[in-house]
């Protein structure tokens, strides 16, 4: 991994979990969750095309509450991997013009 990737990495989970923060207004200790949304050849997405996910929103929260219990319920409600992509783009912008 490069210093860049690295760095973004850490100001991504350091938004806090997108979707609490989105739905909730909270701020949860987040990990890195890589999209697979329009992905081409590989299967893995960059370490830029990631999103600050917690435990429960990203693994553990069930179906309709993880993303990795299902994915189509988990968007269907919290919205698509790319559109959170872009509010954590738009989030790290802010930080940025600060
Ligand atoms: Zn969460
Ligand atoms: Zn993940």
């Amino acid at each position: 991994m490069t210093k860049a990737e690295k760095l973004h990495l850490s100001r991504v989970a350091g938004l806090g979990c997108i979707v609490c923060r989105q739905e909730y207004g909270q701020r949860s200790p987040a990990a890195i969750h890589h999209i697979r949304a329009g992905q081409g050849m590989s299967q893995r997405a960059s370490h830029f095309e990631v999103i600050p996910l917690c435990s429960l929103h990203h693994q553990n929260g069930g179906h309709g509450v993880a993303i990795h219990a299902g994915q189509r319920a988990w968007e269907a409600r919290f919205g698509t991997e790319l559109e959170l992509l872009a509010q954590v783009r738009r989030l790290l912008e802010r930080e940025d013009a600060a």
